[in-house]
């Protein structure tokens, strides 16, 4: 019965949220590589201790909460470990990959690299998640997020619009095919440019999009590849 009833945890990040100050920090090994080492887990189960919790979610990463007075030396332990520590706060660009195939298939990862360099640090008005896929398999749902990429044959098509969850779910649509490796960064920029400028305060990136879609801009934005 471990997986129902007999297993509800002590500590969950709510209650310890109602105990005192409490922060959030989601690691992963890397944009790309999704395996910890040992060592890696012993370090986050240190770190934790027995104050914190540690769960897993749904975006390619495990979740801590420690205590918020603790955040500076935990982060510094978790980078010092070779980890990844996703910026939080809600008005970023989360960037996310699949594993190409546990490294095999390595082809697109300099323009992942590259892209997650350009789009380090820009502010958006909420979050948006790019989803870099290195083949058409697209495996780890690209569509599914605000800006897919799925990788082909020196190009990318581009996925936009997706409502990543809720009753109305839906995964976006093709907005361009074959955008080459030399053009897909300045093209996301101005993706991110027309969001950046013209959304409502808060305005999610699929409302944006949906709203917006008809305007030229977008139009202007496909002449880049052309
Ligand atoms: S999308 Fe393609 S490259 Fe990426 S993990 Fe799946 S099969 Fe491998």
């Amino acid at each position: 019965m471990n997986a129902f009833h007999k297993n509800i945890p002590d500590k969950t990040f709510e209650t310890l949220n109602h105990q005192g100050e409490f922060t959030r920090l989601a690691v992963s090994p890397g944009i790309i590589n999704k395996h910890y080492t040992p060592t890696q887990f012993q370090k986050i189960a240190e770190i934790v201790g027995e104050k914190g919790a540690i769960k897993y979610s749904a975006s390619y990463s495990i979740l801590l909460s420690i205590p918020s007075s603790e955040l500076t030396e935990a982060m510094h332990a978790l980078q010092e470990a070779g980890l990844f520590v996703a910026p939080s706060g809600s008005s970023h660009i989360a960037m996310k990959a699949c594993d190409f195939c546990d490294g095999e298939k390595m082809e697109a990862v300099p323009q992942t690299e590259q892209l997650y360099h350009a789009l380090d640090g820009i502010t958006v008005p909420a979050r948006v998640r790019v989803n870099v896929n290195g083949c058409a398999s697209a495996c780890y749902n690209p569509t599914f997020d605000d800006i897919g990429l799925v990788y082909q044959h020196e190009s990318f098509d581009v996925y936009l619009g997706a409502i990543p969850m809720g009753a109305k779910a839906q995964a976006g649509t093709l907005f361009a095919k074959r955008v080459g490796v030399h053009h897909i960064e300045g093209f996301l920029l101005q993706i991110i440019r027309l969001y950046q400028e013209q959304a409502r305060s808060n305005e999610p990136f699929y409302k944006f999009y949906r709203r917006t879609k008809s305007n030229d801009d977008w139009e202007q934005v496909k002449k880049l590849i052309d």
